[in-house]
């Protein structure tokens, strides 16, 4: 089974909602991403994104409180290792350790204060969504009627998780905040969990012109498996997953297309990909209409590309 990267995924909510449980086997039940699925799908590394419900108090303490959480139940699993840079997803790929990484997604609860962007630096975030659906201080989100894009904040945001080595994730940022952000970017960025607006139109899918622009740009398309992002039939199915995939594979896009599972962040599930274990079914059936080489990049071989060449070195 080949190795699995995964850009996306919840738990890290479910488990701040819910203080008793864990990633060990209780879990299981209540929370898609556990420590014994990811084995069992041949996860090699999983982001762990921090998001804030509008419920939770829209503050740095929530994200600090996911933060901690990511650090006393996700890192202290046996095996698993905590990816700051390409020198840690070396290692852990030498090692045969399950990397662990964590981003934010959204910045509302930082309220535009850097000290809490610096701190959750420190605390291992890499990877960062400007927004979530909603707009925000930064940057207006996909589901923002009035589309605007980056504020003067949110530019400012920008240069700074440039110094400080962080990548943005566009998944969930309006059109406009994504053409403005690749006039201003002086890294390629990624889509952790967005599909190909041409097969299902939806807001926080993505164009054509886009994925090429994500594509020319060396970036990092995450095909996700949330099932009104995939098709408008009542059950999504693992075929409407390889139909966005051969689409972004016809831009061009096969070195360039990875996974974002949003595992933990969905209550609807593609049918047979419902959680980490899943992932040899998805495998088995790439593997049916693509090459083994080409499905090793898919699954984790293009992201771990990204992420080593734009994490920080060390
Ligand atoms: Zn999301």
């Amino acid at each position: 089974m080949p190795r699995v990267l995964d850009l996306h995924c919840d738990v890290l909510y479910k488990l701040q909602k819910d203080p008793k449980l864990n990633m060990h086997p209780e879990g299981q039940g209540k929370l898609d991403v556990t420590r014994a699925r990811l084995e069992e799908g041949s996860v090699a590394a999983q982001v762990f994104a921090i998001f804030v419900p509008e419920d939770e108090p829209m503050e740095p303490q929530t994200a600090l409180h996911q933060a901690e959480l990511f650090w006393s139940k996700v890192l202290t699993e046996p095996g698993v290792k905590l990816i700051r840079s390409s020198a840690d997803l070396e290692e852990a790929r030498r090692t045969g350790a399950m990397g662990a990484l964590l981003s934010l997604e959204g910045v509302d609860c930082l309220r535009g204060q850097w000290w809490s962007l610096r701190l959750l630096h420190r605390l291992g975030v890499r990877l960062l969504g400007m927004t979530w659906n909603r707009a925000n201080w930064a940057a207006d989100g996909a589901m923002e009627p009035r589309g605007g894009g980056l504020t003067k904040a949110g530019r400012q945001l920008v240069k700074e998780c440039e110094s400080l080595g962080i990548l943005i994730d566009v998944s969930h940022l309006s059109e406009r905040g994504f053409w403005e952000l690749k006039e201003l970017a002086t890294k390629p960025f990624f889509a952790s969990h967005s599909n190909a607006k041409a097969i299902l139109n939806h807001p926080r899918n993505l164009s054509d012109e886009q994925l090429r622009a994500l594509i020319e740009a060396d970036g990092l398309i995450g095909v996700t498996f949330v099932p009104y992002f995939l098709t408008k039939e009542p059950v999504a199915r693992i075929d409407d997953v390889l139909r966005h995939v051969e689409h972004i594979c016809g831009l061009g896009g096969a070195n360039h297309l990875a996974f974002g599972s949003d595992f933990d962040g969905i209550e609807l599930y593609v049918d047979g990909l419902a959680h980490p274990g899943q992932y040899p079914d998805l495998a088995d059936a790439l593997l049916k209409r693509y090459p083994e080489s080409l499905v090793n990049g898919f699954l984790s071989g293009n992201a771990t590309r990204y992420l080593s060449d734009n994490l920080p070195k060390r």
